[in-house]
């Protein structure tokens, strides 16, 4: 069994799990009691588009567009990067080593 360590403070002690899903399919949410950070625990970690198991734990902020006009960062998930499919990406995280931009922008970036 591995080391479950928060993605987002590194805390490895001050965390709850719970087990959810058939076996064989099943996830385990974390919660971080240092941090408050909230993650699905994949078993399995796969890139969802080639399929290969090769993929490195990262952190993309969410952001949430209802809560007025301000862009607000209010929380993060951890998504699993491909070293092929997502070699950008994963460089952005290597080299910076804080979350990741949202996917979804409130605003059109060209
Ligand atoms: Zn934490
Ligand atoms: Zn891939």
């Amino acid at each position: 069994m591995s080391v479950i360590e928060c993605p987002g403070c590194g805390e490895d002690e001050d965390l709850s799990g719970d087990r959810q899903g058939d076996p064989g399919s099943e996830t385990i949410t974390v919660t971080c009691g240092a941090c408050g950070l909230v993650w699905d625990r994949d078993l399995t970690p796969r890139c969802p588009t080639c399929r290969s198991d090769d993929v490195r734990t990262a952190l993309r902020s969410i952001v949430d567009k209802s809560r007025g006009t301000q862009l607000s960062i209010q929380s993060m998930q951890v998504v699993h990067l491909c070293r092929v499919c997502d070699a950008e990406q994963l460089a952005v995280w290597n080299r910076s080593n804080t979350p990741l931009a949202p996917t979804e922008l409130p605003f059109d970036p060209d």
